[in-house]
């Protein structure tokens, strides 16, 4: 196994019944990088991370987890943290408790274990002594978030960490896992914020009904689907749309907002369309993609619906 590769699965298959979960799944996960799983609902996203995190097993395939194989026992290998569909907690605990009943739980000394450390991270340091009983989701998550920095994991899972999070707890969150990434660790997520993938995630698999749609660097998933719509906003729209509309390359498409112009092109195209608005003394004050090239790759990788978007 590469040195460097945290997770290498390869032709993994789970069924549940005659439900196939996963289809001859491959999945590589470099050191260091934060890898987001995305797919639509029942794609078999939460059962890869279970997969990961020992709570289940593959019914064919093999995975290796950081340099050893992973075999039929359930049991989280060594260096491997984090959580599926919540994190488990104590809720007649406070969140310090909680973290140091944990600690102990492993046989170590929870004053030594840096747990003050852990919960000012993902931003819990005000509510450290309150019982979790009363946590939103999204305090749930951080406080999981926090017991899992705690084992100082070479590899981290999470399941949608993202779910219930306010803007500042985002922040702690994206704080703590691009820190983790630079210290070496491998960070595998799942989310359907598209937004929060692209923020935070270097490499993403695109799964759906169980099976790798795509896997690899954001960046290629751009390059493949760089025919996009963008929104534009100038100066003078009604005669931006008819210089859109003589650029080569370009696709107007109707929209209700008479202030807006939205274009269907690739990037050459839209290229020449800005400095031919330049050149007819329009002024471009707003030109963005209207679906991020993840979004509009995930939508159609995935089959999904119009409706949808
Ligand atoms: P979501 O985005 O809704 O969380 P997901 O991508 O995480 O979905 P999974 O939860 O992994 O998807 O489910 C994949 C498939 O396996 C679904 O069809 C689901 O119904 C099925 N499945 C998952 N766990 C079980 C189980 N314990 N028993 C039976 N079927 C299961």
């Amino acid at each position: 196994m590469d040195a460097n590769l945290a997770v290498r699965a390869t032709g993994i298959s789970k069924y549940f019944g005659d439900v196939i979960a996963l289809d001859r799944v491959d999945l590589a996960v470099v050191g260091g990088r934060i890898h987001g799983l995305v797919g639509p609902n029942g794609a078999g996203k939460t059962t890869l991370l279970g997969l990961l995190l020992g709570l289940t097993v593959a019914d064919t395939g093999t995975l290796e987890v950081l340099g050893t194989r992973v075999g039929r026992a359930l049991a989280a290998p060594e260096g491997v943290a984090g959580f599926v569909e919540g994190p488990g907690l104590y809720p007649a605990l406070t969140a310090r408790q909680n973290l140091a009943a944990l600690v102990s739980l492993r046989g170590e000394n929870p004053r030594k274990a840096g747990i003050g450390e852990a919960l000012h991270d993902v931003g819990l340091t005000d509510v450290a002594d309150d019982r979790v009983r009363g946590f939103s989701l999204g305090m749930r998550q951080r406080l999981g978030l926090a017991a899992a920095l705690l084992t100082k994991p070479r590899l981290l899972v999470l399941d949608e960490p993202a779910n219930g999070l306010d803007p500042a707890g985002k922040k702690h969150v994206h704080g703590v896992l691009t820190r983790l990434a630079a210290e070496g660790t491998a960070v595998v997520l799942s989310s359907h914020r598209m937004d929060d993938v692209e923020a935070l995630c270097t490499e993403v698999t695109i799964l759906a009904t169980g099976q790798v749609v795509f896997s690899g660097p954001l960046a290629e998933l751009s390059d493949e689907n760089s025919d996009l719509d963008y929104r534009l906003r100038t100066s003078d729209p009604e005669s931006a749309r008819e210089v859109a509309a003589r650029t080569p390359g370009i696709h107007l498409i109707d929209v209700p907002d008479p202030e807006l112009v939205v274009v269907r092109t690739l990037v050459p195209a839209l290229d020449d369309l800005v400095v031919r608005l330049v050149h007819a003394g329009i002024a471009v004050r707003e030109l963005a993609p209207l679906v991020s090239p993840l979004e509009a790759a995930f939508l159609a990788l995935t089959d999904q619906p119009e409706a949808t978007r």
